[in-house]
């Protein structure tokens, strides 16, 4: 890599700093709620910018009914009718030998919950200590931005890469990553990618999964005042409560070292509970959601098998349960794990990059316990992928959520120079 060509584009991406940060701030202002017509406008919004910023622009209307039709659709949990793929493009020389690095951001935020929580309006952007505070910032804005403002430096810094240089935003990442999905769909390869997700600019070359998934337990409904007559499904929830909960620890006895950052490494959890009508009958109805951990590299149908052989055996010791079956149905979004391959060497070439991008230092490497789109990148789009980007992933889906400006800066710089690596300078 020649060193005065990076120079150069470093030097860009400083001299760009001003206006990437006001983009950010101006992304996040878009209050772009998975599921919420806002998205389409985060995604148009971006498409302006790609365009502004010299990129070759597929900005395209996605068919949702076709594509939920697709055997390997990863799930979707909130409705929506319309969507959009957007991929920019900075192409290379054309002379055809240079890779293709793609860097791929959501632009779907989860909704900002108590606004109380919050210090101020949570679709602010306001700059505090250093700071971006919004939701979106760290989860995953900031680093779209970056990855953007990366390209931007090359173009403008005139150094022309020999292989194309893609930077992907999508929508609906959030609720199982239709959108990664639907530009695999369309063709868009590359042969590797980085996904500015939070990590605190440390690697991340897997991710556990997650299945969403709903129960269904029955009970019969009598007048509160007769209840020993009737069964309460709340009643009947609780011994499959207790065998979700052991199966849980049963399936953390043995953790990937690799995993080991986080307590538990691939939790199952109950997200929302509803049950009965009225305050004096006997509930005979209650309607459970929750996601279910998957752990690095478990076969999705296995992890599946042994969640409804752990409800049966919970039923199975039940009077009541042994004759009214609890429903279990898989909906919204299935996270297979997802792992960069192992012969791949872009963990090493982003490591290099950060380090000749930052002040130095080696980032630490681990995997993440939530799903991603890293694993449609690796395992549908045979892409070598793994995330690096700024933000503290703690902070993601909380009150008060933000980004240090620095790490953003950092991003910015690293994926300069590591596109230059992997594509080439022309
Ligand atoms: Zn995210």
């Amino acid at each position: 890599m020649s060193d005065v060509a990076r120079a150069r584009v470093l030097q860009q991406v400083d001299e760009l700093m001003p206006s990437a940060i006001s983009r950010l701030q101006d992304l996040i202002r878009i209050p772009s709620i998975s599921g919420t017509a806002d998205e389409n406008v985060a995604q148009a919004h971006m498409a302006d910018l790609f365009r502004a910023g010299g990129l070759d622009v597929d900005h395209w209307s996605i068919d949702l009914d076709e594509l939920q039709q697709h055997v390997d659709f990863p799930g979707m949990e909130v409705p929506r009718d319309e969507a959009w793929g957007l991929v920019g493009r900075l192409p290379g020389s054309g002379s055809g030998d240079g890779a293709t690095l793609m860097l791929n951001g959501h632009v779907d935020v989860v909704p900002p919950g108590d606004r109380h929580a919050w210090n101020g309006d949570p679709f602010a952007a306001s700059i505090q200590d250093g700071t971006i505070v919004g939701r979106g910032s760290c989860d995953m804005k900031a680093g779209l931005i970056a990855a953007h403002w990366a390209v931007q430096a090359i173009r403008l810094a005139g150094v022309k890469l020999r292989g194309d240089l893609l930077v992907a935003a999508v929508q609906g990442e959030e609720d199982g990553g239709l959108g990664t999905f639907a530009l695999l769909q369309r063709g868009w390869r590359a042969d590797a990618c980085v996904i500015p997700e939070p990590t605190g600019l440390d690697l991340v070359p897997g991710n556990a999964g997650a299945l969403t998934f709903r129960l269904r337990i029955r009970g019969h409904a009598t007048h509160a005042s007769r209840r020993t007559e009737g069964v309460s499904a709340i009643e009947k929830f609780l011994p499959v409560w207790h065998a979700l909960q052991d199966l849980e620890s049963r399936r953390h006895r043995d953790v990937d070292p690799a995993t080991a950052k986080f307590g538990l490494t691939h939790p199952l959890s109950i997200g929302t509970i509803h049950s009965g009508d009225w305050p004096s009958s006997v509930p005979d109805l209650l309607v459970a959601e929750g996601r279910f951990g998957i752990a690095l590299g478990e076969p999705v149908e296995r992890a599946r098998v042994e969640f409804e052989e752990a409800i049966a055996e919970a039923s199975a010791g039940d009077d009541w349960l042994r004759g009214h079956a609890v429903e279990v149905e898989w909906w919204g979004g299935q996270f297979a794990s997802g792992q960069l391959a192992a012969d791949s060497d872009l963990l090493q070439r982003v490591a290099s990059a950060h380090d000749l991008a930052s002040s130095g230092g080696t980032p630490a490497t681990w995997i993440a316990p939530y799903g991603s789109d890293l694993r449609l990148l690796t395992d549908i789009g045979c892409i070598p992928a793994l995330q690096y980007g700024p933000g503290d992933a703690r902070l993601a889906h909380g009150p008060d959520e933000s980004v240090p400006i620095d790490e953003v800066v950092v991003t910015a710089r690293t994926l300069a120079v590591l596109a230059l690596d992997v594509c080439g300078i022309a």
